[in-house]
């Protein structure tokens, strides 16, 4: 596999960082995962925007440009010949000392791995999947904002720990406020009454693409979309309940803290976005 680091395609083994950069040391950094489809690498533009707009906000200055960085992308993918697959872009801070200080390192680095990847089996797309609620809080917007995708995901894997320890694949984490936010890598979406809630971004969610995406291609359809502050209660008693995420996609979930979710299957709604999602990716509509 041929890796794009610091400008330039190298093979995997000689694709390195140093110990001494605060991507590794302190989670300075900020990174992007991409699915590529049929060839074509999904919504790149919107994926860029988002890795850009992370970099502002923790006051990483990128070393190439947006257009230099889709290229480089492209070129990446084509090296590795890439047709269905997953692609990760990590911008760290860069080689600095062992002291927390962003400004004493000079050049942040970028990294383009094109990849494949299966989040979960199969199976769990047809049976949809069990999760809990995590008792580990999502990221206060004072504190990270979760609209940063950074390196620095422990906040998310100490509810994935809580999911796991549980016998479940996913946790649904909670804002301060006790709304909810979001699953530890994917936004949450549940159906009452035949229209679709999605919290709002100010609950503290990633906004996500995919998210974005079926937001539009439910009201496409005639399902009407809306964001809401949702709470615990207001899932435990939902007719249908999915997640949804650029490695995850479109997948639904079936049972909360052990309280069972419409009849225990994916339910039509969801089924019904999962399809569209499919063949909007596909370019079938
Ligand atoms: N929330 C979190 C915390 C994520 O890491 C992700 C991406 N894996 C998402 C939501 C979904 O975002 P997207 O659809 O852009 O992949």
């Amino acid at each position: 596999m041929k890796v794009w680091i610091n400008n330039k395609l190298v093979d995997e083994s000689d694709a390195k960082i140093s110990v001494f950069d605060h991507g590794l040391l302190y989670g300075d950094g900020v990174f992007e995962g991409i699915r590529v489809y049929d060839g074509n690498v999904f919504e790149l533009e919107a994926h860029i925007r988002r890795l850009y707009k992370s970099a502002k906000v923790i006051r990483l200055e990128m070393s190439i440009t947006k257009e230099e960085l889709i290229k480089a992308v492209e070129e990446t993918v084509k090296a590795n010949e890439v047709i269905n697959g997953y692609i990760r872009l990590i911008a760290t801070r860069g080689i600095g000392t062992l002291g927390l200080n962003p400004l004493i390192c000079k050049n942040s680095s970028l990294i383009i791995i094109a990849d494949s990847i299966q989040l979960y089996p199969e199976e769990l797309y047809e049976k949809g999947m069990k999760v809990i609620s995590a008792t580990t809080v999502r990221s206060h917007p004072l504190s990270l904002p979760p609209q940063v995708k950074s390196l620095n995901y422990l906040n998310n894997i100490m509810a994935k720990i809580e999911a796991l320890d549980s016998n479940v694949p996913e946790a649904i984490m909670y804002n301060t406020q006790g709304f909810v936010a979001e699953a530890t890598g994917d936004n949450v979406f549940m159906v009452k009454n035949g229209v679709v809630y999605t919290p709002p971004i100010q609950a503290g969610t990633l906004e996500g693409i995919t998210r974005n995406i079926v937001i539009r291609l439910a009201k496409e359809e005639g399902i009407p979309a809306a964001e809401s502050n949702l709470t615990r209660f207001d899932l435990y008693v939902c007719d249908e309940l999915f997640l949804t995420g650029t490695a995850a996609e479109v997948i639904g979930v079936i049972e909360i803290d052990g309280r069972v979710i419409g009849d225990g299957k994916p339910g039509a709604i969801t089924r019904k976005l999962r399809k569209k999602f499919f063949d909007y990716v596909h370019g079938r509509n």
